[in-house]
């Protein structure tokens, strides 16, 4: 094989490089080049030297014959990606000095990289950690999605209210993308089902779809640290076979012309912005079986180029799906192998089985996706009859069991009777699976004893525990790199090869030299978030404040609106009492809400309203400031996560499958103040209780009261601080010449409290003012501080890639 030669690594050979793609590729003299043309220069330069890594990647993994993961997941929020690759092969400092040499200031380039939101939380967000972890474990894996030519839109805040604007991403090109016309699939919708005769004089049946377009491949790389291994991410893109109807155009019809590929393009257009919640639209589903049916197409297409023999699929591949959005792919892979490849269903059904994975995401059964029989029949004919046909195994394996109740078959069955009759996208990918994991201890338990709890009867030993990770690349050496300096100088090792070598840190938790350090650091950040927040918005908050953070989605699990509810008590409070000591703070939010979740949207507007009143309220100087930052995203995670003193992880007990904002900022020296729900449960126990703020119902209570019923009139009389916020809310002290804003807000805690909202409100206003008592004792806030950065490496995915390679994908990890 032709080996490229080595490239220098100093910064002169690399600023040569970064002039010959500014003149050459971009088309630009120095003198004249701006910003963005140093952006594609740069990226330009980095991406040769990736290019060869990858290379070599995909060849090693073919040559050995080694096990392919394929991780098939409709969402990868990777954000942005220069400074991940550079970092990931050790050239920030070399490219820094090239770029400063010519002039440029590498954090001005960067910063005008688009952040790739090819996904909504938490759930795509893990995807991207996953690549890199893979990457960074040397496993030769895929990344399979969708190329969205619009990611999550971009969130403006007008007049305190979110305005959703589309987000472009790829307006001025993506040259961290390389098409590949030679992966190309037919992809079909529709039609009919003909029986048939096969080669071998069998009986068949075959699809004949009465749509089909193309789905073409777009890949990008991603680096592993140290640039061990470069994997490639592959997203597909529709088209349609012929992108114009000549006959139409030429008698003038041109919205005929173009309608086949107006069609087909729609489909990957955009993003759904839904969270949490399924989007049951047809285009959804059309979504899902487009980038499932390609994936594997391509997935085969590559083992019989490479093996020629089906039958060895499950020892080459492993499939991973990231919740049921690629559960399709059970019938998909079974279409394959029975109408293409010409196996007899059990044979076919072993290897599917064998082959694919599933990890669950949520509970919540409203968020568990469903498809109405009649729609799922007429987009995938062939898929629905190979559904009944699982289901006529699944139940009569029931009907032989020790529970053939027909309540137990009801609850085992692929199809929902009743409802509609639905297809149940959970139950489907777990029949079809060999292995289906939770993502935190909690999660996982109760998912045993839930949605899954018959299944897991049925099927016993299928279930299994990976509670989600974070890379300490991003998440700490990128966005906290004084930090990681602090560490790895403390570690006497590099933090990012074994993140759990943190623990030997934790000696100098007590030491008053390291705590200057430790709290300097953090300060340092502070400034830089007190600087973007001066920038952005136009106000001033102090960094000696404590910054108090919750930012993630906005939802009505994740009780933005306990927080806020009970900030509007402590202004209270302090308004009442101004002579007390109160711990300074400043409440940060920020986060997007589904376009179509009007309560999360007055949730955004509430506490904009509140910004309105405290930071305009002379009496309350700087004890108080609350700020609603616009437009999360990775960017600004990464400079928001460093500079938390407190992280807001409150979540109703039993609702947050894992959760992986709560890691970031501990891992980032951020105390938590949360519930025992996710992995915050996990987290108590790797940072002992006294270094974390656990309060309110756990799940077992949460559920208890769910079913006797909260009488809120009793609650509230208990709990008069949160009775007066709420009549302040009804009379419109936060909505002047609009007391009704607030109704449907009220509304949901007096009618009930299914979020537990009143029913936690004592516990976590006193667990605040606990965190209002240590945080005026520095130096122990500085120590327990120390004491969450050193033991979160065990929450690194490294650490949860490993689990998947050894418990469900049996590939081996150095
Ligand atoms: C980590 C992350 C999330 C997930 O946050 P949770 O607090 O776990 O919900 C969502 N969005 C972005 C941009 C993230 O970086």
């Amino acid at each position: 094989m032709i080996k490229p030669a080595p490239r220098g690594t100093d910064p002169e050979t690399i600023r040569a490089e970064i002039l010959e793609k500014l003149a050459y590729s971009v088309g630009k003299d120095p003198a004249v080049a701006k910003r963005h043309d140093w952006l594609n220069a740069t990226i330009l330069a980095l991406r040769d030297r990736i290019i060869d890594r990858w290379m070599e990647s995909t060849k090693r993994a073919y040559q050995a014959k080694s096990k392919r993961v394929y991780y098939l997941s409709l969402e990868f929020l990777v954000g942005r990606l220069l400074r991940d690759a550079m970092s990931n092969l050790q050239l920030t400092a070399a490219f820094t000095e090239a770029l400063a040499g010519l002039n440029v200031d590498i954090d001005l380039v960067e910063a005008l990289e688009p952040d790739a939101a090819l996904g909504n939380g938490g759930l795509g967000r893990l995807a991207a950690c996953f690549m890199e972890s893979m990457a960074s474990l040397d496993i030769p894996a895929y990344g399979y999605g969708i190329r969205y030519n619009h990611g999550l839109f971009r969130q403006k805040i007008t007049d305190g209210w979110q305005v959703e604007l589309p987000e472009n991403w790829l307006e001025h090109g993506n040259p961290w993308e390389f098409p590949r016309r030679e992966a190309a699939y037919e992809i079909g919708f529709g039609g009919q089902v003909v029986p048939g005769i096969d080669q071998n004089n069998r009986h068949q049946r075959r699809w004949k779809p009465a749509e089909k377009l193309i789905a073409s491949a777009c890949d990008t790389p991603m680096v592993g640290w140290r640039g061990r291994r470069v994997n490639t991410l592959r997203l597909w893109t529709a088209r349609a076979p012929d992108p114009i109807r000549l006959d139409a155009f030429n008698s003038g019809d041109y919205a005929a012309a173009l309608s086949e590929s107006n069609k087909a393009e729609i489909i990957t257009r955009v993003l759904y912005p839904a969270d949490s919640t399924p989007a049951g639209q047809e285009l959804r589903l059309r979504q899902e079986y487009f980038f499932t049916s390609a994936s594997l197409q391509d997935i085969i297409r590559r083992h019989m180029q490479q093996y020629d023999d089906i039958r060895l699929l499950a020892d080459k591949v492993a499939i991973q799906l990231n919740d049921t959005h690629p559960a399709v792919a059970v019938a998909e892979l079974m279409r394959i192998l029975v109408d293409h490849h010409g196996l007899d269903w059990e044979q076919a059904w072993e290897i599917t089985r064998a082959a694919i994975g599933y990890t669950n995401h949520t509970l919540l059964p409203e968020a568990l996706e469903s498809w109405p029989v009649h729609l799922f029949e007429h987009v995938l004919p062939r898929h629905m009859q190979i559904i009944y046909g699982i289901n006529a195994k699944l139940i009569a394996d029931a009907q032989k069991s020790n529970f053939s109740s027909d309540d137990f078959l009801a609850s085992v069955s692929l199809i929902d009777e009743h409802n509609g009759r639905r297809v149940r996208m959970g139950q489907l990918a777990f029949v079809g699976a060999h292995s289906i994991n939770g993502v935190s201890a909690l999660h996982t338990e109760l998912m045993q004893q839930s949605v899954f709890r018959d299944l897991n009867k049925l099927y016993p030993g299928r279930i299994n525990n990976k509670t989600n990770g974070i890379t300490p690349r991003r998440w700490l050496l990128e966005a906290n790199p004084q930090l990681t300096a602090l560490l790895n100088d403390a570690v006497g090792a590099n933090v990012m090869d074994d993140a759990t070598v943190l623990t030997k840190a934790a000696r100098f938790a007590s030491d008053a030299a390291f705590q200057q350090r430790f709290a300097a650091i953090k300060r340092h950040n502070k400034d830089e978030l007190a600087n973007l927040i001066s920038a952005r918005m136009g106000l001033k908050v102090d960094p000696a404040a404590m910054f108090d953070v919750q930012v993630k989605r906005i939802h009505e699990y994740k009780r933005q609106l306990l927080n806020i509810l009970e900030t509007i008590a402590l202004y209270n409070a302090i308004r009442a009492h101004p002579e007390r000591p109160w711990a300074p703070r400043v409440k940060i939010f920020a986060g997007k809400a589904a376009a179509s979740y009007a309560q999360a949207k007055l949730i955004i507007k509430l506490v904009n309203d509140v910004a309105q009143v405290v930071n305009n309220d002379p009496d309350i100087r700087d004890l108080l400031k609350v700020v609603f930052i616009p437009n999360y995203n990775v960017s600004l995670a990464e400079v928001i996560v460093p500079a938390a003193d407190l992280s807001e992880q409150i979540s109703t007990a039993g609702m947050e499958a894992s959760g992986t904002g709560n890691m970031k900022f501990a891992l980032n020296g951020a105390l938590t103040i949360g519930t025992l729900d996710g992995a915050n449960v996990e987290m108590l126990e790797h940072v002992g209780s006294d270094n974390i703020f656990i309060f309110g119902l756990t799940a077992a209570e949460v559920d208890e009261r769910r079913r006797i019923g909260v009488d809120v009139v009793a609650l509230l009389d208990a709990v008069p601080e949160l009775r007066i916020v709420l009549d302040q809310l009804g009379s419109g002290v936060f909505s002047p010449g609009d007391a009704n804003r607030y109704r449907p807000i009220v509304d949901s805690i007096t009618h009930g409290d299914w979020f537990m909202v009143a029913s936690d409100f004592n516990a976590y206003a006193a667990a605040q003012r606990a965190v209002d008592g240590l945080w005026r004792r520095t130096q122990d806030w500085t120590e327990k501080s120390i004491l969450n950065t050193v033991n979160m490496g065990w929450f690194s995915s490294d650490r949860t890639i490993r689990e998947y390679a050894r418990d469900i994908w049996t590939v081996p990890t150095p």
